[in-house]
């Protein structure tokens, strides 16, 4: 059975003791034992927040990491200093990543390969602009960011991955992708690991969806046979609605 996951992206929101404050409520809060739940705050909150989820089932994931291990790059941070932290996974290639900080595959997949060599697991974000879903070309821009990036790592490493699927478009415009338009997308994403690897794989491949997810729309969206989860950004402010979703299987 493929992992169900409801990963919380806090993105550059959040003051530590507000960080503090929400995790604390998460904690209380009750959602279905087989469900994996991960929160990416900020980099300056991980520490204090790590001291208060362990022991509970609550991971931790940063939102970025440098291409670099160590060294003379100001202002990164490396998967080196993460996994020495125990933080188990990164999200990488969010589209505001790819977009505002001009992160293209080459950088993407250095991340990658950081974080394997670290023990984080990428959760790895791929997704369509408006004008390429209008042009009919979603499939294909889907599968270019896929061949150029993770499907080059050995089966092995592969094995590791976490695929979110955010169409740009629907990533905090409050539009989301239709449970059919996200379920023929992650169905298309599944087929193409099966074509690159094998069917084992791309069925034990977790593939969450991304964008406007809340709990008013996550029920619909998780009933899908390949939509795995939810990559969650706004509504992972707010712990009751962020569990509502993790509630939604
Ligand atoms: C995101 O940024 O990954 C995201 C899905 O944001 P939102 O849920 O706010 O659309």
């Amino acid at each position: 059975m493929r992992q169900k996951i409801v990963a919380g992206n806090w993105k550059m929101n959040t003051f530590v003791r507000e960080g503090l404050r929400l995790t604390e409520e998460l904690i209380k809060l009750k959602y279905p034992s087989g469900v994996k739940l991960i929160i990416a705050p900020p980099y300056t909150h991980l520490f204090p927040i790590q001291s208060i989820v362990e022991g509970t089932l609550i991971e931790l994931a940063a939102q970025n990491l440098a291409k670099e291990n160590q060294g003379a790059f100001t202002g990164e941070i490396s998967a080196d200093i993460l996994k020495d932290m125990g933080i188990k996974y990164s999200i990488i290639g969010h589209s505001e990543r790819r977009m505002y900080y001009g992160e293209n595959d080459a950088i993407l997949f250095s991340k990658v390969e950081q974080a394997l060599k670290n023990n984080l697991a990428p959760i790895f974000c791929i997704g369509e602009s408006l004008d390429e879903r209008e042009n009919n070309e979603h499939f294909k821009i889907i599968n270019h960011q896929l061949q150029n990036t993770i499907f080059k790592l050995s089966r092995d490493q592969f094995k590791q991955i976490i695929i979110a699927y955010e169409p740009v478009w629907a990533i905090g415009t409050g539009k989301t992708a239709s449970p059919e338009q996200a379920q023929e997308i992650h169905a298309y994403i599944r087929t193409q690991i099966a074509e690159q690897f094998d069917n084992q794989i791309a069925d034990g491949t977790s593939i969450l969806y991304g964008g406007s997810c809340k709990p008013s729309n996550a029920k619909e969206l998780f009933s899908m046979n390949d939509i795995d989860g939810g990559l969650i950004g706004g509504a992972a402010l707010n712990s009751e609605d962020f569990i509502a979703i993790a509630n939604s299987f």
